[in-house]
């Protein structure tokens, strides 16, 4: 197993003990994620023409499986390397996490929902997951890994298979408390609700897989 380093060790511990009780919003943070890896392979593809994306491969997966648990976000965007896993995973993105986004907070007034404005990143799965789970495949290499976690120490990476290039972020709830939380994130009215309050604004279509992660 590899270890976090520090600073991401302590934004774990932030996510998953204090600040963050609108748990919900793990979910439009991956999606977000999600759609980032389509858009940059979908610009890619613009600019190199030997990058040909076909239009079902511009959309997003939403899954879940009541019985394992379990809630899965796919994409067939750019993928990410062993490299990359560690690198983007395994540290704190110098990217938006924690980073306040203020767009809209002055012109909403009081009752904008501050801590849902963070950019709260990837991490965030931890709040509701005991496990994830980050299988992914670089556009272009023909080597798939599986980036595993905890969320408390460290990960490990292993390798794994997937088809074809993309993500499969799979988050496995805790299995503690807050049943109506998780009843929400296991059903398939429970989650087009998050993604319709969430995620309205993503260019890619959602779909949504169901009891089938
Ligand atoms: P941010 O999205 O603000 O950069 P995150 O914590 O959400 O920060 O994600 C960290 C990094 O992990 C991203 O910048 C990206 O490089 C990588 N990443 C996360 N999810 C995916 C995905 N589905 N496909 C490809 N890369 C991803
Ligand atoms: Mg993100």
């Amino acid at each position: 197993m590899k270890k976090f380093k520090t600073e991401s060790k302590k934004l774990l511990d932030l996510m998953i003990n204090s600040i963050y009780t609108n748990k919900e919003i793990f979910l439009r943070e991956l999606i977000s994620n999600a759609s980032d890896a389509v858009d940059k392979l979908y610009f890619k593809s613009l600019t190199d023409s030997d990058v040909k994306v076909g239009k079902d491969e511009l959309a997003i997966h939403v899954g879940f499986d009541h019985d394992a648990r379990t809630v899965t976000v796919s994409d067939s965007g750019i993928g990410m390397t062993k490299d990359e896993l560690e690198k983007n995973l395994g540290t704190i993105a110098h990217s938006g996490s924690l980073e306040f986004k203020t767009d809209n907070a002055e012109a909403q007034g009081d009752d904008v929902d501050i801590i849902g404005q963070f950019g709260v990143g990837f991490y965030s799965a931890f709040m509701v997951g005991k496990e994830v789970r980050v299988t992914s495949r670089a556009y272009g290499s023909d080597e798939a890994w599986c980036w595993v976690s905890d969320g408390v120490e460290g990960y490990t990476i292993e390798p794994a298979e997937r088809a074809a290039h993309g993500t499969d972020v799979v988050v496995v709830l805790k299995d503690n408390a807050d049943e109506e939380n998780y009843d929400t994130f296991l059903s398939e009215w429970g989650l087009k609700n998050l993604i319709k309050k969430y995620s309205n604004y993503v260019r890619y279509p959602i779909q949504m897989e169901c009891e089938k992660t």
